[in-house]
């Protein structure tokens, strides 16, 4: 039953066609996940008995109606700060660690009813905080190809499901780099799409201007289906858009002719392993065998895009976790008075680097500060998205390195917060920009992944992933560490 360990798109074929029953799916991503995840700890919850029930539905659902579905039968990870109705969604940290949603997050309502089956909530940086799960409340996730390493963060179990076969595919979120940096530490392929893509609604908020869910799969082709379907207006996100949604799948099939690729110098000089830089530039000669045309471009405020990111974040997110008073969600903590009650929770109920991101936040935008911090990132943002304008006129799109280096060692960094948001030194432009940007493996530097990013205009993720599976099929690469298993 070659089809269970497939892709995506041929597993819900082969349930489609009645060639395998969902069950049968679902039964053996379940023993996969319950034989690994011990060790690799990528999920935070697993809804066993959920799965199986909805599975057995699909199974009993009259051919012609499951042969609509795109997604039947495919077993979906969801990051712990989308919301579910079935399973609890404690974003990673202490403070929602009882939380039930009363209400599905749009994008898991989607992909459910496309045919896809939840079967676990992944593990995460508390709140989306971080870029190597070890900020989870919970324990660290780690990197199926080397387990004394970070998957990347915050969507690090995500990531690491996806590359151990516990789910062909899975749900992130991407504030500054969350789907794409874990996507390349993990060697998969992950999307974060134009802001107003996909709904919010139902995403823990981290920073409202920035946040996007998105896919992550093992193949180009399977983050294109899922993109399809979480894709459109939602009428409880006012920040959703009305763009028509492309069928992602169906153009890939189209030429890549002419296509005008932008190297920005900026993201491959200081900074960046010589490794990983070569890497991506030997991607970009074979891309050029192929006639792509790669051109240097500047994009001259990319240096200011880490300050500019770690005060506009932590500012959005200072006034977003107000809510988690003890009052009215998860945890709460004992205390005399109702003043200590707020202090007591928040103070046990928060990890340390949210904690030092709702000060940093609170901080720069207080009376006599907002102008100097807040007011000032929020002009270099703009700078930023008028390099990518002016840069786009010039190019179809701009590729630059994923992440600056190769995933490190657990616990190497988790106290040191500058080297921490270093990391993020690629990715953070394109959430300020709200552009669309996709990270697919480019190859290994000592056995551990490198990805490569593609960044587009906004709406250009068919182009970006069509780009995308082109990589794919010049990049060689070793066996999945763990499908032996
Ligand atoms: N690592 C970045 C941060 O800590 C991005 C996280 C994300 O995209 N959610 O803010």
């Amino acid at each position: 039953m070659d089809t269970i360990a497939a892709s995506a798109g041929a597993i819900a074929r082969s349930v489609r066609a009645g060639d395998v029953s969902a069950e049968q799916i679902v039964d053996f991503y379940l023993n996969r996940i319950g034989r690994l995840d011990g060790e690799l700890h990528a999920l935070l919850a697993v809804d066993e008995a959920g799965a199986r029930a909805r599975a057995r539905m699909l199974d009993g659902l009259p051919t012609e109606q499951r042969a609509l579905l795109p997604l039947a039968g495919v077993p979906l990870v969801v990051k712990d700060n989308i919301a579910t109705d079935g399973l609890p969604t404690s974003a990673g940290s202490r403070i929602l660690s009882k939380f039930h949603s009363p209400f599905e997050a749009t994008a898991v309502e989607r992909a459910v009813a496309a045919g896809a089956v939840v079967v676990a909530k992944s593990n995460l940086d508390e709140f989306g905080m971080g870029s190597s799960t070890e900020y989870s409340a919970f324990g660290p996730t780690r990197n199926p190809w080397a387990r004394d390493r970070v998957p990347g963060g915050s969507s690090g179990g995500s990531a690491a499901a996806i590359a151990a076969n516990m789910a062909p595919l899975a749900l992130g979120s991407d504030t500054g780099g969350s789907i794409r940096q874990p996507a390349a530490f993990c060697g998969i392929v992950g999307l974060k799409p134009t802001y107003g893509r996909v709904s919010r609604f139902g995403l823990i908020a981290y920073a409202s201007s920035l946040d996007q869910i998105g896919p992550l799969a093992r193949t180009v082709k399977d983050a294109g289906l899922l993109l399809q379907v979480i894709s459109g207006l939602d009428r409880r996100d006012a920040t959703s858009s009305a763009e028509p949604v492309a069928d992602y799948v169906a153009e890939l099939e189209r030429s890549l002719d002419g296509l005008r690729i932008g190297l920005p110098t900026q993201y491959f000089g200081a900074g960046i392993d010589p490794e990983v830089r070569s890497v991506v530039i030997s991607v970009l000669d074979r891309l050029k065998a192929r006639g792509v045309q790669v051109v240097e471009i500047e994009l001259p405020h990319t240096e200011y895009a880490i300050a500019a990111y770690y005060l506009i974040a932590p500012a959005e997110a200072s006034s977003n976790l107000s809510r988690f008073d003890g009052v009215r969600y998860g945890f709460r903590a004992t205390a005399g008075d109702v003043v200590s009650m707020y202090q007591n929770t928040r103070a046990e109920g928060f990890g340390s680097e949210v904690v030092r991101r709702v000060l940093l936040g609170t901080h720069a935008l207080s009376v006599g500060y907002y102008d100097q911090y807040y007011v000032k990132a929020q002009k270099v943002r703009a700078l930023i998205g008028r390099d990518f304008m002016e840069a786009f006129a010039k190019v179809d799109m701009v590729v630059t390195p994923t992440a600056p280096e190769v995933p490190f060692e657990l616990g190497s960094r988790q106290d040191d917060p500058l080297k921490m948001y270093l990391s993020d030194i690629c990715t953070v432009t394109a959430n300020l920009a709200g552009l669309p940007a996709l990270s697919v493996p480019a190859g290994f530097v000592g056995g551990l992944p490198v990805g490569v990013q593609f960044i587009g205009p906004a709406y250009s993720e068919a182009l970006l992933l069509r780009a995308g599976s082109m990589v794919e099929e010049l990049v060689e690469r070793p066996p999945w560490p763990l499908d032996a298993l």
